[in-house]
């Protein structure tokens, strides 16, 4: 176990029909979700909670390149909720396509579509 470690499962939600849109449970505020975007931003994604508004936004048009998001990290650009939507998103869509291609590209393609 290292200080990067989360002990407690995030409770994140496919939001709706949206590719790529996860809503994310606050962790000090339970009731609470924040809307994240992984497309926004270049592909950086972005965040509804006031921690991204307020100070990873801002970092990152400050200093213009991206750092993740770590506790006390300093000039993180990223807030938590869009690192576990970030994490989420590789456990549950890239793991299982990588594991669907452990063969190659199949030339049906029918698995993907939904
Ligand atoms: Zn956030």
């Amino acid at each position: 176990m290292d200080q990067w470690t989360e002990t407690e499962t995030p409770h994140i939600a496919e939001d709706g029909d949206a590719a790529f849109r996860y809503r994310v449970e606050s962790k000090s505020r339970p009731g609470t979700w924040n809307l994240v975007d992984l497309t926004d931003r270049n592909g950086l994604g972005t965040c509804s909670c006031v921690d991204f508004q307020t100070r990873a936004n801002p970092n990152f048009k400050r200093i213009g390149y991206h750092i993740p998001w770590g506790p006390n990290r300093e000039g993180r650009t990223d807030c938590k909720h869009l690192a576990q939507a970030k994490e989420y998103f590789y456990q549950t869509v890239t793991i299982p396509m990588l594991a669907k291609f452990k063969n190659g590209i199949p030339q049906d393609l029918s698995d993907f579509v939904p």
